[in-house]
């Protein structure tokens, strides 16, 4: 397992130190961006499980 690949979000940011954190709920996304990059990691990575509990804070 490769620890140092890119999110696949595209922020530029390590998967470990992105959205893999918003996933697991060590955070909470900070920005409506964030919360849609980290919706779409969950569908790239099939952590399908992740998206109908990150709906809850979706504002519309
Ligand atoms: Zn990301």
């Amino acid at each position: 397992m490769a620890k140092s690949k890119l999110c696949y979000c595209g922020s530029g940011k390590l998967f470990d130190d992105c959205c893999v954190q918003i996933h697991q709920g060590l955070r909470v996304a900070a920005t409506p961006e964030e919360l849609m990059r980290s919706r779409y990691t969950a569908y790239a990575i099939n952590n399908l499980s992740y998206i109908p509990q990150s709906s809850l804070f979706m504002a519309e």
